[in-house]
């Protein structure tokens, strides 16, 4: 099941592959790029649970991604610095990380510390908060499997889940039919492309207001579709913090 998103920054492409292994292996969702300016859109549209940020990047410097993020949002920042000087810390912690390791980092280590971070955010808990979009128009709860839309509760079926789900990982991405099919792959669908259509035009009945005008699942025509809200910030409705469930 998906649990915490963490957006991976990091230009080298083979730290960046590891990580997304180790991370993936261990139950993360990972968004992952090379660029520090795309890593402040992705964040804005994804709004990812905590960020793994290397400070020297080709484009934007990573102190400069970091106080953008910090400027826009309270989400953790584990720092990756190559520098060694002593005034690392007190430097990595004014730009407002959490947490930083000095390169060359253990992939198993940044694992630990990014579970610790929000081990220590999350007071214990590892189940992911409901996540909301469009101003809360959209709540979404992975640990409940609970679509709530203006308001209402809605009832999806297996597929539909994973296409609203899979959508909303980036909001504002295109998703090729294709891809959706491999995502939801292990379901209903027998590898037929227009199979994606028939879904969403079921599950646009569910979610939209005017399914004729659809605003939440926006065709991209000729390419795919995707999330027409973005990700809130905070969340707008309580949840229980010890509470768990077995929804598999
Ligand atoms: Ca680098």
């Amino acid at each position: 099941m998906t649990m915490f998103t963490v957006l991976v920054v990091e230009d080298e492409r083979k730290i960046r592959d590891l990580l997304r292994a180790y991370l993936e292996h261990d139950g993360f969702s990972v968004l992952s790029t090379w660029s520090g300016g795309e890593a402040i859109t992705l964040a804005a549209r994804a709004a990812p649970d905590l960020v793994v940020l290397d400070l020297r990047l080709p484009d934007v410097p990573g102190e400069e991604v970091a106080r953008e993020l910090r400027r826009t949002s309270e989400v953790p920042i584990l720092v990756l610095t190559a520098k060694t000087a002593t005034e690392d810390r007190i430097h990595c912690l004014e730009l407002g990380a959490d947490d930083y390791l000095t390169k060359p980092v253990s992939p198993r280590e940044v694992v630990l510390r990014v579970r610790a971070i929000l081990r220590r955010l999350h007071g214990g808990t590892s189940e992911e908060q409901p996540r909301s979009y469009g101003s809360g128009e959209l709540l979404l709860d992975r640990t409940r499997h609970t679509v709530t839309v203006r308001g209402h509760a809605v009832e999806l079926t297996n597929t539909e889940w994973l296409l609203l789900t899979s959508l909303a990982n980036v909001p504002g991405r295109v998703y090729s039919r294709y891809e959706l099919i491999n995502r939801t792959r292990g379901y209903d669908f027998e590898g037929y492309e227009r199979a994606i259509d028939s879904h969403v035009r079921n599950l646009r009945h569910k979610v939209e207001a005017d399914h004729r005008h659809p605003r939440i699942i926006e065709t991209v025509i000729g390419a795919g579709y995707r999330l027409g809200l973005h990700a809130d910030r905070s969340i707008p409705t309580a949840t229980e913090p010890s509470h768990t469930t077995n929804t598999g």
